[in-house]
């Protein structure tokens, strides 16, 4: 059994006046990451939705001192960016579509991920989104970790820093044994 899983696609990192924006390499996968959500969906996989949430504020977490504030609760930075919002709104009461917030890069730490895939059997995981050196790159260690099969695809995943996105792919492939695509 396989999943996708939806990794930071929002406003924030995506669109032009983001507050921790990819910037064009991220709005490029637009198409791309929407194709597959769909298929996925369509097939009757599992889709994962996982996404940064910060509190305003919040004078504790550790990366006030790396970044400036992004996906704050109740903002437009943290909806999803362009036509995945429209998608997801349509089909998140559906059982095979789930949404968790987080609040670390990956999509694993506090949350219930993990045992949303195992009572389903998922045993391979498909990931998109971004960005691929520090969301996607974390979500695919602790996957790595816990024994998960994973599939990246290289034209949907993306970051604002080139040279770390080409070692996370290789770091993929040749350190986690993934499938790049
Ligand atoms: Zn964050």
């Amino acid at each position: 059994m396989r999943a996708l899983i939806n990794i930071d696609y929002t406003n924030d990192f995506v669109a032009e006046d983001g507050a921790l924006t990819c910037g064009e390499p991220g709005q490029a996968i637009h198409d791309r990451l929407l194709e597959l959500t769909r298929q996925f969906y369509e097939a009757g996989d599992f889709v994962a939705f996982t996404i940064d949430r910060h509190e305003a504020g919040d004078a504790f977490h550790p990366e006030n001192d790396l970044f400036p504030p992004h996906n704050v609760t109740g903002t437009n930075g943290r909806h999803l960016y362009g036509e995945l919002e429209v998608l997801y709104q349509s089909i998140k009461e559906e059982q095979t579509v789930y949404y968790t917030d987080k609040t670390r890069y990956s999509a694993f730490k506090g949350t219930d991920l993990e045992m949303k895939l195992r009572e389903r059997g998922i045993t391979e995981l498909h990931l998109v989104g971004v960005c691929t050196d520090i969301c996607v790159l974390h979500t695919a260690v602790d996957a790595y970790n816990m024994g998960f099969d994973l599939v990246i695809y290289k034209d949907a995943v993306a970051s604002f820093n080139p040279a770390g996105h080409e070692w996370a792919l290789s770091h993929f492939s040749n350190t986690l044994g993934a499938t790049v695509i």
